[in-house]
């Protein structure tokens, strides 16, 4: 099947890694030094008479997202290897927290890990980081991909974790560490249970919430047309599900007591999944407010699906940031800033 034109042609992203960067020890900066490793590989392919077009080494410096580099959508397939590779719209969750040095910060969903080893890198330097995953498999991704982005080791196995080797098993927490100051812990554990009101959790600042989702704004996604009735209704119902399933999460994170900032995201394009699910959060809790999330970020105009028939939008919905493949060039995403306003809770509930 074909994929549909915006999405066929998006950018591949590589996000430069400053905890990567200077432990490699390169002089070049890494612009010039991705660009000659692709320049390299063109002259490779070309000495052995493959047919490469000359664009898919080029290389340039994203105009939106700071600290990214843009690749041709052909670009060569080892960079797929690169863990640094991660969409401008992921990039857009830690840049949106306010993270500071010594931040206390919870990924609710973090596996494969995009944004925390991004959200570990902001903290620069110091402060903490537990990382929850629900999905043993997954968690093991995300221990692997953390070890890989910020160059951690596992420095302590958790308290009654017997045997040397390290294993993901539910529940079970795996600390590692390696950045100076900065203390990461991985949780592989269902976010739900954990109880807000309880040390460490009582002490959580910022919390990232990236709960699983249609992933409509993916190009994988848009290959798999609704063709007929009963697929469309299964859809429909899956997509409810998914929004119920949202809405428990980030209901859940906006309990914390400390917790000044939540930053909710999906990628899919689906109000239903999106601002409606912030609405329903925010008449639960009272305590946070929707805030402008990347102040330098232009939505596009909205389409079709929010348009006459439909509920009105909330009237703080242009704070959220929304990316649209035809007019970022990045895959589809949003983003909801939340901050708190009631001064933090003491009680339990
Ligand atoms: N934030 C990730 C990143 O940027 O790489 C992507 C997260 S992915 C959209 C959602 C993840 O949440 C999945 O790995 C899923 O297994 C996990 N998940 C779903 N429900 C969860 C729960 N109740 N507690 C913890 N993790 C959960």
């Amino acid at each position: 099947a074909e994929q549909p034109s915006a999405f066929a042609q998006l950018p591949r992203y590589v996000r430069i890694n400053s905890l990567r960067w200077s432990e490699v020890g390169v002089e070049a900066q890494p612009l010039q030094h991705l660009s000659k490793a692709l320049k390299d590989a063109y002259q490779k392919d070309l000495a052995a008479g493959r047919q490469v077009a000359a664009e898919t080494a080029e290389v340039s410096k994203d105009e939106l997202v700071p600290e990214l580099l843009v690749l041709h959508p052909a670009a060569r397939c080892w960079l797929q290897q690169l863990p640094e590779v991660q969409d401008r719209s992921s990039c857009l969750s830690a840049l949106a927290a306010g993270l500071t040095h010594g931040t206390i910060v919870l990924d609710a969903c973090a596996a494969p890990g995009s944004k925390t080893s991004h959200a570990i890198e902001l903290l620069g330097g110091s402060g903490k980081m537990f990382a929850f995953e629900k999905d043993p498999r997954r968690g093991k991704a995300l221990l692997q991909r953390l070890r890989l982005l910020c160059g951690f080791e596992e420095t302590r196995r958790p308290r009654g974790a017997k045997g040397k080797k390290a294993s993901v098993k539910r529940g079970r927490c795996l600390a590692v560490a390696g950045h100076p100051g900065v203390e990461v812990e991985v949780r592989i554990k269902d976010f739900l249970e954990v109880k807000p009101w309880e040390p460490p959790w009582n002490q959580v600042e910022v919390l990232l919430v990236d709960p699983s989702c249609s992933g409509s704004g993916l190009p994988e996604h848009q290959l798999q047309a609704e063709t007929d009735a009963a697929t469309a209704t299964a859809a429909g119902a899956r997509l409810k599900r998914l929004a119920a399933f949202q809405r428990r999460i980030l209901q859940h994170a906006m309990k914390f007591p400390k917790a000044r900032t939540v930053v909710y995201s999906t990628c899919s394009l689906h109000r239903l999944e999106n601002e409606d699910v912030v609405t329903a959060a925010l008449s639960a809790s009272g305590a946070f407010q929707v805030t402008s999330a990347v102040p330098w970020w232009r939505n596009a105009p909205r389409n079709a699906e929010e348009g006459a028939g439909a509920e009105p939008l909330p009237s703080w919905a242009h704070l959220c940031l929304r990316s649209e493949p035809g007019f970022h060039r990045c895959r589809g995403f949003f983003l909801c800033r939340l901050d708190r306003v009631d001064g933090g809770a003491t009680a339990e509930e």
